[in-house]
């Protein structure tokens, strides 16, 4: 059988009844915008992160644009990001005519370094948007200080770290913002497109609403301008079946994540991924840095073994940013880690025989 990077096929056997039968109600009933299944799913997605409200959206992306556009962010002015990620929140900072200013990342975490960051902020900055990247939090409380001290927003780029803790609480309820997106790979996903907006703010909330529809105040009335933003009934009715046992694929990721670490502890040339102690991944991804990709990468294809890099261009030196964004300081580790990153397989389906099967491939990359 053919070993799978993610694998969605064994998790849809796993909840098929599950998933058919939310299906089949969706189809049923005949609301598939803003239907029952949607408010469900908002509400228990608040009680899940801890935060105050959940509102659903067509995608992380969407996300990412709905809280900017809630901030009133535009030309002039600049938010600050990562340049070692996917690329959707620098796009949509620069879509609104803003700045995305980047701050390098740590070489370990591979997360935005706070120690970089407060050197970043000026009069123009508007919001700060750290990502948790590969399924880890960024250092919250840090960020969130540097922000308060200036008056700056900070939004959670949480699309790949839903389900992860951070000193005991969960990612989507740790700023003022967060984004998630339910892109059928990420660690919670649907089967299609979409996402959700966490907020803690009341009045951003209902702004955020409104945005998600066309700045609607009421029917045919628009306030504001906005967007066609939904997430449509039936990928919110995939993930309500998904989230009955998504505590047991968390604890899954846990478990094969940590176990990665011990069966590769040592392997010559691989810098193996750190997590906080005072946080958990995901793993999102579960992505090591290799002295010598080229050839770990050929070891692995050349036993079948599936992977990913992510990423292999950092954003400042993106052909589209060009003379757009702003970098403050060195983007040294950035650089460095985009030569070095590779994913392997990872999701909670993943049994012992083929992990193994894994580390021996990654254990042997590195001989020649
Ligand atoms: C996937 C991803 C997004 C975008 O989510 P979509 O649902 O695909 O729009 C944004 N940021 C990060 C870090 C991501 O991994």
């Amino acid at each position: 059988m053919r070993l799978e990077f993610i694998d969605l096929k064994a998790q849809y056997r796993s909840l098929k009844d599950e998933i058919d039968g939310r299906i089949q109600k969706v189809l049923d009933h005949g609301q598939f915008i803003l239907g029952p299944e949607v408010w469900e799913l908002e509400t228990r997605l608040e009680a899940y992160t801890g935060a105050p409200h959940c509102i659903t959206v067509a995608s992380g992306t969407e996300a990412l644009l709905i809280s900017l556009m809630a901030m009133g962010v535009g030309r002039g002015d600049e938010v600050i990001t990562s340049p070692f990620s996917f690329i959707a929140a620098a796009e949509m900072i620069a879509l609104l005519g803003a700045t995305p200013v980047f701050v390098d990342v740590e070489r370990d975490t591979c997360n935005l370094d706070p120690n970089k960051l407060e050197a970043a902020v000026t009069p123009k900055t508007k919001a700060i948007i750290p990502v948790s990247l590969y399924g880890q939090t960024c250092d919250m409380d840090e960020i969130n200080a540097i922000a308060a001290r200036h008056g700056v927003t900070v939004i959670e780029d949480a699309a790949q770290s839903f389900g992860a803790t951070y000193r005991g609480r969960r990612s989507c309820n740790l700023s003022s913002i967060a984004c998630t997106s339910f892109f059928p790979s990420k660690p919670l996903g649907c089967y299609g497109d979409g996402g959700a907006l966490f907020t803690s703010d009341d009045k951003l909330a209902t702004i955020m609403r409104q945005i998600r529809v066309h700045g609607q105040e009421r029917r045919y009335f628009h306030s504001r301008i906005g967007v066609g933003g939904r997430m449509d009934t039936l990928q919110c009715a995939i993930v309500l079946a998904k989230l009955d046992s998504f505590d047991w694929e968390v604890e899954r990721r846990l478990q094969i994540g940590d176990e990665y670490l011990r069966l590769l502890q040592g392997a010559e040339g691989i810098a193996l991924p750190v997590v906080r102690p005072d946080r958990t991944s995901v793993w999102g991804q579960f992505t090591v840095q290799a002295e010598n990709r080229p050839l770990l990468e050929s070891k692995l294809r050349s036993a079948e073994i599936p992977l990913a890099v992510h990423y292999p261009l950092p954003l400042h030196c993106q052909p589209a940013y060009e003379g757009l964004c702003r970098r403050v300081g060195s983007m040294e580790n950035a650089e460095r880690l985009a030569q070095r990153v590779l994913s392997l397989p990872m999701h909670p389906f993943l049994d012992p025989e083929t992990q193994n099967k894994i580390v021996e491939a990654v254990r042997g990359g590195q001989r020649g």
